[in-house]
């Protein structure tokens, strides 16, 4: 029986573990499939208070570990299959063995989504991404392709202008979810080229191992056209790791855990952390506030019912 589970290890869930481990709740953290979760994909995190010079992702994600560890939390690999949240203590099944918990911290996170043709799944990490900030600086001086028509889609391809000769937005539709200001933004600068109403169907080379361009799809007759291009950043929203709580947990129509206040969600002892909860700001100190927010509030509703 434990105290406190945090299921996730990015930067929501190691905060949540640091605070609930220096609360001396001993702590167990199920890091998941992707341990270390968005950060650990990242390359220089330039924006995390505290940092003058840049720190890798990883090293960030890891030092945050260590520092819940030096006060006791307990770190387990693998991924949570099931939950029953429908009476305390709450159960969780790990790799087929069974946890109980009296509170619970969901920090599961969300994932970038992917077109899911094959070209592209082979090419992640070869010039295809979905993360503009971690893989844009590989790009300097060569055209890059960007996929999406919201505000994610706009800010990356701004951002990408920085390092890119140019900067080609393919959306699929001719309207674009996208906010006025940051549409406006990115339709104002010059290096940003403009395709609508086209998909890419096929990201070129899977045999040389590198992007070399794509192949267009017009979403209004079906003709298709070859594009060069160096890279593919796709930038067509995020999914919430929340498959395992459906039904249990009460979720928005995008899957996102819906919040009761605070860190709270529907399920009395159950808390959410980071980009599980939050489809705005996705930042790593946001997601580490609402750790520290989860913790706390953990801690109370444990003292509470003692
Ligand atoms: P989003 O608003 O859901 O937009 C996703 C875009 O990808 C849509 O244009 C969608 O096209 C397109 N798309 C989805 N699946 C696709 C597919 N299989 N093939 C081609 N295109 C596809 O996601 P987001 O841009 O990541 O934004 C998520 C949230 O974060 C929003 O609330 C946004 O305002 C917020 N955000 C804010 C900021 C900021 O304020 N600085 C920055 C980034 C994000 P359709 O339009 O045709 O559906």
């Amino acid at each position: 029986m434990r105290k406190v589970v945090i299921i996730g290890s990015g930067c929501a869930g190691n905060t949540a573990a640091i605070y609930t481990s220096r609360a001396n709740l001993e702590p167990l953290v199920i890091e998941g499939l992707e341990a270390g979760g968005q950060l650990s994909i990242t390359t220089d995190v330039e924006n995390f208070p505290g940092f003058p010079d840049p720190i890798m992702g990883p090293d960030l994600v890891q030092n945050m570990k260590k520092q819940a560890q030096r006060f006791g939390a307990e770190y387990k690999g693998g991924n949570v299959e099931k939950v029953d949240l429908s009476h305390r203590p709450f159960t969780l099944w790990v790799s087929g063995e069974e946890i109980q918990t009296e509170a619970l911290i969901v920090a599961t996170g969300a994932s970038a989504r992917w077109l899911g043709i094959e070209s592209e799944q082979k090419l992640i990490g070869h010039g295809v991404s979905s993360c503009a900030t971690c893989d844009g600086f590989f790009f300097r001086e060569q055209p890059v392709v960007v996929v999406g028509g919201g505000d994610s889609a706009m800010e990356e391809a701004t951002f990408l202008t920085k390092f890119a000769s140019k900067v080609t937005l393919v959306h699929r539709r001719e309207e674009f979810r996208a906010s006025q200001i940051m549409l406006e933004r990115a339709r104002k600068n010059p290096k940003i080229h403009w395709i609508t109403n086209a998909e890419v169907d096929k990201v070129y080379d899977v045999d040389q191992k590198e992007v070399t361009g794509v192949r267009l799809k017009s979403t209004v007759d079906g003709k298709t056209w070859d594009y060069p291009a160096s890279a593919l950043f796709l930038a067509i929203g995020h999914v919430p790791n929340t498959k395992i709580f459906q039904g249990q947990l009460e979720l928005d129509e995008d899957g996102y855990i819906v919040s009761a206040g605070g860190a709270r969600t529907n399920v009395e002892g159950v808390f959410h952390a980071g980009d599980v909860q939050d489809k705005v700001y996705r930042q790593a100190i946001t997601a580490a506030g609402a750790g520290c927010m989860a913790a706390i509030e953990a801690e109370r509703f444990l003292a509470e019912h003692e």
